[in-house]
């Protein structure tokens, strides 16, 4: 009975809905063996102040995956969030980030730049993450100072107190924290005065649309403003034209990172100021 019914079940999916159902099964599959099989690797992007010299970067995870070429995170990031894998993979990525702050350490055209990681809630939210961090940031002879970490609104909408927690014990071994995305999530507001963080990122959707609508730029002046007032740096991010990056400045923006300057590349690829 209950294996006809089961049979039956089958009928109601459609065939597009299996094929989806089958492409994420395989995904899933082949996402566990990235780690493994070395198919991970890091892309960065520069950031950059008033005078356009590189002050850091973000990296950004990039899978190169041996039959669809190079997968975007966007595609495989949510799937590693809701299977876990993105705790293992999000470790991989904090000790890469960490071997580069070291390789960068003894050049002194770049000592001084910061590495951005993007941290998930899932993986920020595992017990012992911050033990995890330290012990990295040890093993490789990192300097904290250089790390800043990305976190979104999202973390913050559940147990806020426990992300405190982490976020304090973090900074005071020198780590610093980026608040991504910023106006985009469900969160309220009222965590900006609870929270060490040290910079807000203006999302790309604002950054898009600030010439042409007065509401992105509404939004873009305003949380410029309420990151000087409450002591915090400011960064807009997909700063894509000249025209942009003059307005963010005319209205006290002096940091940026966008295609206008350069795309996320491979660490070869990198240019450096001289
Ligand atoms: P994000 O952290 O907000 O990163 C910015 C995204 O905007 C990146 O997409 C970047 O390539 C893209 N971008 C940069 N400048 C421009 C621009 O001028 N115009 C436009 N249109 N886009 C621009 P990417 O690399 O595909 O990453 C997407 C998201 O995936 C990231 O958004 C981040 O949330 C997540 N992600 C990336 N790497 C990691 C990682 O190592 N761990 C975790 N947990 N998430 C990651
Ligand atoms: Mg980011
Ligand atoms: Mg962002
Ligand atoms: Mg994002």
């Amino acid at each position: 009975q209950a294996k006809r019914a089961g049979g039956d079940t089958l009928r109601f999916f459609d065939p597009a809905m299996q094929t989806q159902l089958h492409w994420r099964a395989q995904l899933e599959a082949d996402l566990r063996q990235a780690l493994p099989r070395d198919e991970l690797l890091l892309h960065y992007q520069p950031q950059v102040g008033d005078d356009g010299r590189m002050t850091g970067v973000e990296a950004l995870l990039r899978w190169q995956h041996p039959a669809r070429g190079l997968v975007s995170p966007g595609e495989f990031i949510p799937l590693a969030e809701e299977n876990r894998l993105i705790v293992p993979i999000g470790a991989w990525v904090l000790e890469t980030a960490c071997r580069q702050l070291v390789a960068w350490a003894n050049d002194p055209i770049t000592a001084e730049l910061t590495i951005s990681v993007n941290v998930s809630p899932e993986q920020f939210r595992e017990a012992g993450f911050a033990d995890r961090l330290l012990t990295i940031l040890t093993r490789t002879g990192a300097l904290a100072e250089r790390l800043k970490l990305e976190v979104t609104e999202s973390l913050f909408v559940h147990d806020r107190d426990e992300a405190r927690e982490t976020m304090l014990l973090l900074k005071a071994h020198g780590v610093s924290f980026a608040l991504d995305d910023f106006g985009t999530g469900y969160s309220s507001l009222s965590y900006l005065k609870r929270l060490p963080l040290d910079q807000l990122k203006i999302d790309q959707s604002f950054v898009h649309d600030l010439l042409e609508d007065k509401a992105s730029a509404a939004i873009v002046a305003t949380t410029i403003t309420l990151a000087k007032s409450l002591h915090l740096q400011v960064i807009a991010e997909g700063v894509e034209t000249e025209a942009q990056r003059a307005w963010l400045m005319a209205h006290g923006c002096h940091a940026f990172q966008g295609y206008l300057f350069s795309r996320p590349v491979p660490l070869e690829a990198l240019a450096f100021d001289a």
